[in-house]
């Protein structure tokens, strides 16, 4: 069910199957593993302690991730992408009734999000939602929010490792089943930011329709090597 890599257990099953796997858990967070998120925990004890948790589970998110089970000879079966499995929770909470909370991006993404996310999910039930602007250790009013309203699912849409500091300080006391850091993801849901095309998709090569459409992005594709790097170290020792 699992590819190890460095000292981080990456899911290596199918999407579907990591819906029935969630199920086991009594609270959940989910880690979009890219090689950057991956590569930023080696360096950070806060970050490594949350990814290697018992209530974690890391997702093979990136090709540089999918490259990486493949050097230490127990490939996934498939990428999942963190944006894919944040629609499939969305469209089970749809199903059966169960609501979801969003937190991040600026406010008028968000609500732009929400729109677009109501307007596909009619049933959906989107029981609170907060833009991604604010102090982290003054945010008593959110957190009273979220305990008042119990969604299943709570998105957090900060960017990488703001959302997972959210997350770390906040889980315990927190009522939801899945937690989950999300990125950029609430841009592409309100149409602000493309997805790559499906052939670039399947290609592996989304990193570089990202890099083309926002450069700055440029910058961050230096972990990929670095964390292959580690990944080729650790394996001849
Ligand atoms: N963001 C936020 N609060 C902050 C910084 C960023 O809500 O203090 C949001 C930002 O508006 C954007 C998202 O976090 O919507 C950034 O996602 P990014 O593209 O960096 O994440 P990735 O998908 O690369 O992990």
């Amino acid at each position: 069910m699992f590819t190890r890599i460095l000292e981080y257990n990456v899911f290596n099953g199918t999407l579907k199957e990591l819906m029935n796997y969630i199920e086991k858990f009594n609270k959940v967070n989910i880690i979009s593993g890219n090689p950057e998120v991956l590569y930023n925990g080696l360096n950070n004890p806060l970050l490594f302690n949350n990814f290697t948790g018992d209530n974690s589970i890391i997702i093979p998110d990136g090709v540089g991730t999918v490259m990486a089970s493949k050097v230490v000879k127990n490939p996934v079966k498939e990428k999942i992408a963190g944006i894919e499995l944040m629609e499939e929770i969305v469209k089970k909470c749809e199903r059966e009734g169960k609501s979801i909370y969003l937190i991040g991006a600026k406010q008028e993404i968000l609500d732009a999000c929400i729109e677009k996310l109501q307007s596909k999910y009619t049933k959906l039930n989107i029981s609170g939602s907060h833009n991604g602007y604010f102090d982290l250790n003054n945010c008593s009013d959110l957190i009273d929010d979220i305990k008042a309203k119990k969604p299943y699912a709570l998105f957090i849409a900060m960017g990488s490792p703001r959302q997972d500091v959210f997350i770390i300080k906040n889980m315990k006391e927190l009522p939801c089943k899945i937690f989950m850091g999300v990125g950029g993801s609430f841009d592409v849901f309100a149409g602000k930011v493309k997805r790559a095309p499906n052939w670039m998709i399947k290609l592996g090569l989304e990193w570089l329709y990202r890099v083309a459409k926002e450069p700055f992005r440029v910058k961050r594709l230096g972990s990929i090597p670095k964390f292959l790097l580690e990944v080729i170290k650790h394996k001849s020792k």
